[in-house]
């Protein structure tokens, strides 16, 4: 009955560590969760009052199918303010999320065999929906001793005749990577020479840390003409429920995938689309506030890694994960109830850390390396103490 496309999709796993956790709390168990990529923040009251007055507006019909003028207007002041970019609301598409937009991406410039390069670890989502589509994500590892920046040659000596576009997200999820000036200038080339669409997810913008934040499609007129420049309020805004995400490219381009969207969902929420035009607009001082607690949180959580026996982490530059090294744990084993297993992957030992230490991590495997785990660090002091504690005591247990 199914599709052969389905059998072989990976469903999303940080989706799927969140809800796990979650069932796991309903069923009593006490689990420590640093699998959700979510701010543990709520959206700022401002936020939500504008979206409760655009109901009692009225405006609760379909709108645009790319978003309502006022929302693409307030995408384009957004972009001119943060990086120069000068775009017209014709050149914008408002999504339900960004990984809606990406995926209205994927439809409108992949063919069957088309290659993307994907600069590794990845989020979890960009070979899945290319390979929804017939694409064929095409790996390029970045190093971990460069803190996973962008490596312009493997890059360079990944084009081949079938590659169309190359997928960048910085800062990094998983790795909290802030791509640097320099590869990102050098990827621009690479772009530009060979042609391809340069898909940059911003989504994590707002929480850099150290380095800058450089959007690809501010280096010169050439880039910019072939970059589709990606964000979300999901992150900044703390308004993940409220599926708004974005993008600015080639009209061409938006056009195409605004003709994709207008088959399959029509616009994002209208009510959620007024909110984001005040998250855009308003005074920005909520998402100062709340990065520098992302950044206050980093350091306690990876110093506290770093401690941990057999663990090691490089520190994340931005977004708000971090990215253990855990393959010093392979090779060991862990004695329980149920019998003794060795640990030999990122799946076991994500799988271990539930079971001993009732610490949910996003095993590092379905990002690209199986190496490492992935641990959001959007969560409170107190939790990512505790949970480095469970973990030291687990990992302690190891033979
Ligand atoms: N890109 C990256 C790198 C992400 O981590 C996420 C997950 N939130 C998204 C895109 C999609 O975010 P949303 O659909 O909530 O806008
Ligand atoms: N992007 C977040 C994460 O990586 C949320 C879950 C998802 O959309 O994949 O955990």
């Amino acid at each position: 009955m199914l599709a052969e496309r389905v059998k072989t999709l990976a469903p999303s796993s940080t989706l799927a560590v969140q809800a796990k956790a979650k069932a796991l709390r309903a069923r009593g168990v006490d689990v420590i969760s640093f699998g959700a990529g979510e701010p543990d923040f709520d959206t700022p009251e401002r936020i939500k009052a504008a979206a409760v007055e655009a109901m009692r507006r009225g405006q609760t019909k379909y709108t645009d199918v790319a978003g309502v003028p006022e929302l693409r207007a307030a995408v384009c002041a957004k972009l001119k303010r943060d990086h120069g970019l000068a775009y017209e609301p014709d050149d914008v598409l408002v999504s339900c999320g960004a990984k809606h937009t990406l995926f209205n991406m994927a439809v409108a410039v992949l063919d069957p065999g088309d290659e993307v390069l994907i600069p590794s670890p990845y989020w979890v989502s960009y070979p899945e929906q290319a390979r929804l589509v017939g694409g064929m994500p095409v790996e390029v590892p970045t190093r971990e001793a460069t803190g996973f920046d962008l490596d312009p040659e493997r890059l360079a000596a990944a084009v081949t005749p079938r590659t169309k576009a190359i997928v960048l997200n910085s800062p990094n999820n998983p790795t909290g990577a802030v791509f640097s000036a320099e590869a990102l200038g050098n990827v621009a080339r690479l772009a530009v020479d060979a042609g391809l669409l340069v898909v940059s997810d911003e989504c994590y913008e707002a929480l850099t840390f150290e380095g800058r934040h450089v959007s690809i499609a501010s280096l010169g007129p050439e880039i910019k003409a072939r970059t589709l420049v990606i964000n979300t309020c999901s992150k900044a805004y703390a308004m993940t429920g409220w599926r708004i995400g974005y993008a600015a490219g080639p009209r061409a381009l938006i056009r195409a995938m605004t003709d994709v969207q207008s088959q399959v969902t029509s616009n994002a929420s209208s009510v959620a689309q007024w909110a984001a035009v005040e998250a855009l607009l308003g005074p920005q001082d909520e998402v100062r506030v709340m990065a520098a607690e992302f950044d206050r949180r980093r350091h306690l959580i990876v110093d506290g890694l770093n401690r941990l026996p057999g663990v090691s982490c490089i520190k994340p530059k931005g977004a708000f994960y971090a990215f253990a090294n855990v393959a010093g744990l392979f090779g060991r084993s862990s004695a329980s109830a149920a019998g003794t297993t060795r640990l030999d992957g990122s799946l076991d030992v994500a799988a271990f850390l539930l079971d001993e230490a009732r610490v949910a991590v996003v095993p590092g495997v379905d990002f690209g390396s199986d190496a490492h785990v992935r641990l959001s660090y959007a969560t409170s002091d107190a939790l990512i103490r505790e949970g480095l504690a469970r973990m030291d005591a687990a990992i302690r247990k190891l033979r």
